[in-house]
């Protein structure tokens, strides 16, 4: 019988039929338990052995039966993403390139502040948007990540963090990707990260970057998501936007405006813009008087973000003088700026440069 089951998993695994377990809800794993007469609050244990203590082989659950790890083996693999490379900026920067089960790379970033450290995590490989300042988007558009893909990310710049003696703080999905477009598999990521057969983090500590999906917003609000929510921004001028952004093309500024006002409404939460300051295309007086005018729609905060360069774009950062002008211009409109220095900029690890050069 024992023969036959291993000759039946080595089988499995050659053809590589079997679906990933962690593509299971704990609910799922419930019911596959109840189905083969196992007891249900097995699936719990087995659970936080795949996402808590992030094990990489059945073997590995020592409370689980023998039985019931070979029955899980001929059923579902267990797949981790693999670190492929790790580099370290001068800055301490680390970028990480990770190996996905079907060969393709994303790009994970640790970013240290004093003692903590925030991960700079991705949702798809590549992205469909193709604004003008990225390098991802520049790449086009492969696939989204699964529930796991993302939550691995964060448990290994995790693990970083711990190796590096920082109090691993915060996450941003300022990756690569478009993280409104692959919404379920971010959400289910965002749930198992915070819950407590996850690694209970904090809501509060994490932020999703969107270029303005509008239609997602609205769903982010109906869900009642508890997390920070981030808008790329970089014009409030609708022209303007949609030759940087294309995505304005369909979802313009009055529509984001609304979406934006409905997500305030029902969720309470402040609003952060992130604007990029582009040599002569958006950081003109004239630019600021329009985003003061947009920042009137909902209580909101700026990031004003230092571009970085990308291959084969004629685009430049702003100059100081420009870039202080228009701060002191916000400003002088009680709306609350920051500026953000970029960081890992040696490595191709900032914000936008995430292109999988190596
Ligand atoms: N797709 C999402 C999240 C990933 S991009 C979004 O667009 O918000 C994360 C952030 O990096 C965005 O604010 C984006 O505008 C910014 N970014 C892209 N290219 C950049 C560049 N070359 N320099 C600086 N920031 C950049
Ligand atoms: Fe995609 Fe965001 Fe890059 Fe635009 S800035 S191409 S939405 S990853």
């Amino acid at each position: 019988m024992q023969k036959t089951l291993n000759n039946q998993i080595v089988n499995a695994l050659k053809f590589n039929q079997l679906q990933d377990i962690r593509d299971l809800t704990l609910k799922n794993i419930e019911n596959f338990f109840t189905e083969n007469k196992e007891k249900a609050f097995r699936a719990k244990q087995v659970y936080e052995w795949l996402w808590k203590k992030h094990v990489s082989s059945f073997d590995e659950m020592t409370n689980i039966s023998k039985e019931i790890r070979d029955l899980l083996k001929l059923k579902f693999s267990l797949n981790h993403i693999k670190i492929k490379s790790s580099q370290k900026s001068a800055d301490k920067t680390i970028k990480t390139a990770f190996e996905l089960s079907d060969g393709g790379i994303i790009e994970g970033v640790l970013i240290p502040a004093h003692n903590r450290a925030t991960a700079c995590i991705s949702s798809q490989v590549g992205c469909k948007l193709a604004c003008e300042f990225c390098a991802t988007g520049h790449l086009g558009f492969k696939r989204n990540l699964t529930v796991a893909e993302i939550y691995d990310q964060v448990f290994f710049i995790k693990q970083q963090a711990e190796e590096n003696n920082l109090l691993f703080s915060n996450i941003v999905f300022m990756g690569m990707g478009e993280p409104l477009l692959n919404y379920d598999n971010v959400l289910s990521a965002i749930n198992i990260i915070t819950s407590k057969q996850g690694l209970a983090m904090s809501n509060s500590r994490i932020t999703l970057s969107t270029s303005g999906i509008n239609k997602m917003i609205k769903k982010l609000a109906d869900d009642n998501i508890r997390f920070n929510l981030a808008v790329s921004l970089h014009s409030a001028n609708n022209e303007k936007r949609s030759r940087l952004m294309p995505i304005n093309k369909t979802n313009s500024l009055s529509e984001l405006a609304e979406a934006l006002k409905y997500f305030n409404n029902k969720t309470q939460n402040r609003i952060t813009f992130e604007y990029l300051l582009l040599k002569d295309v958006n950081d003109d007086i004239n630019d600021a008087k329009e985003l003061a005018v947009f920042c009137k729609n909902v209580p909101c905060k700026i990031n004003i973000i230092e571009y970085n360069p990308i291959d084969n774009s004629s685009l430049r950062k702003s100059t100081k003088e420009k870039t202080d002008a228009f701060v002191n211009y916000l400003e002088s409109k009680n709306i609350i700026v920051n500026i953000r220095r970029s960081r890992g900029k040696d490595i191709d690890a900032a914000c936008g440069q995430l292109a999988n050069k190596n």
